[in-house]
């Protein structure tokens, strides 16, 4: 595979990422006292539980979304597969198996420390 078509499939991969992400945005999201199927306080405290967990996943999806949106205007930009960090070539392997990647393992590494 050459350079390009690489790029332009991550671009792809990253777009339908984009795309299935903000389907989930585009679901309901109403909290457990505007949601009219409780009965009684019981329910509620269900509909309390499943919203915390909704929450965080809505939590995850905005950083997902960040990620992406990042990524992409990165390959606007043609700073697309370069370190954001230390801007050496990220190898394509890793962006195969994460298109997001902002850094290289090193400096990725590093940030965890
Ligand atoms: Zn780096």
């Amino acid at each position: 595979m050459t350079e390009a078509k690489a790029l332009s499939h991550l671009k792809q991969e990253l777009k339908n990422k984009l795309e299935s992400q903000l389907r989930e945005w585009k679901k309901p999201f109403l909290t457990p006292l505007e949601r009219d199927d409780c009965k009684n306080e019981i329910d509620l405290v269900a509909r309390l539980i499943e919203f915390r967990t909704e929450a965080s996943l809505h939590q995850k999806s905005t950083t997902q979304l960040r990620e992406i949106q990042s990524a992409l205007r990165r390959m606007e930009n043609g700073n697309f597969g370069k370190c954001i960090r230390c801007t050496s070539q990220i190898p394509i392997k890793r962006l195969f198996a994460i298109p997001t990647a902002a850094f290289c393992i090193q400096c990725q590494s590093q940030n965890r420390s």
